[in-house]
């Protein structure tokens, strides 16, 4: 595989970047993934512009500008042959010679610049989403500031961990005795054919995907409502789902060991992933 590291595609294994990078040190770096079928990007803008407000957020230069970082997407998907699969791209603040708290001053550190591919070949047809998701819910023990998409991703991995022990597919992480979202997605209910998602603040990151679902339920006439749910709330929805770049709209058949409706994917998750992927595909550069 050939990835990109700071102007320069490289096979993989020579792809190098310094011990200093307080990406590497501290997690002072943040991320977008970008989903790729039929060899097109979806919601390619919509990823730059979550770019942004991270990199303005943490006061981080932006590496490259849009159309330079679009033609390395695109370089990228050609190089590798990717028909289905993912772009990560990851900025960190850099390399600034040793290890300080304190950011560098400007101009002494250039942002490092990462992105690679990770193809998956039928990424849209995954039969996870047959079956749908079985969740269990854990606290939110996350820092504050979940809007920013930095990769400081270590607790939303235990969780994943937790789930994986606990015979589920994710986590849904709880606050104040209300869910936030999953390790790696939005999260919703569906109530009496009301979807149920919680509003956009800094507990949650603010995803690509849910913006794209949330107005494609409103131009569908589906009635949306953006507040906090419970647990015990969503044991007692008529359905539930996630949505991510990556999972599209993911049903979800189970929470905390109790089972939604028949435990079957739900009709509105299932028309919603259906009307997200055939909008995507339409829209895709
Ligand atoms: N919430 C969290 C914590 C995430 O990590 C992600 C994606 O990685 C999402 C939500 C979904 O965001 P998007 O739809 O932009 O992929």
């Amino acid at each position: 595989r050939i990835v990109y590291v700071n102007g320069d595609y490289v096979p993989e294994e020579e792809a190098k970047i310094s011990i200093f990078d307080r990406g590497f040190l501290m997690a002072d770096g943040v991320y977008e993934v970008t989903t790729v079928l039929g060899g097109r990007l979806i919601d390619f803008a919509g990823h730059m512009a979550r770019l942004k407000r991270s990199l303005d957020a943490l006061d981080m230069e932006a590496p490259a500008g849009e159309d330079e970082l679009l033609q390395i997407h695109r370089d990228l998907v050609t190089r590798n042959e990717v028909d289905d699969g993912l772009i990560y791209l990851q900025v960190t603040r850099g390399n600034p010679g040793d290890r300080d708290f304190a950011y560098p001053a400007p101009g002494t550190a250039r942002p490092t610049l990462v992105v690679f591919t990770q193809s998956k070949p039928g990424l849209a047809d995954n039969p996870a989403a047959r079956a749908g998701w079985k969740v269990i819910s854990i606290p939110d023990l996350r820092w504050g500031r979940r809007d920013i998409k930095t990769v400081q991703l270590l607790y939303p991995s235990m969780g994943k961990m937790m789930a994986k022990k606990a015979g589920a597919d994710d986590a849904w992480m709880v606050e104040d005795g209300f869910v936030t979202e999953g390790t790696s997605n939005n999260a919703y209910i569906v109530r009496d054919g009301r979807i149920i998602t919680r509003h956009l603040s800094q507990e949650i990151l603010h995803g690509i995907t849910r913006a794209a679902v949330l107005r494609l339920a409103r131009e569908a006439q589906m009635e949306v409502e953006e507040r906090p749910f419970t647990i015990e709330e969503a044991q007692a929805a008529d359905e539930a789902f996630v949505t991510s770049a990556s999972a599209f709209v993911m049903p979800v058949v189970e929470i905390d060991g109790v089972r939604l409706g028949d435990g079957t994917p739900g009709p509105v998750a299932r028309r919603l992933r259906d009307i997200y992927l055939d909008e995507s595909l339409k829209t895709a550069i």
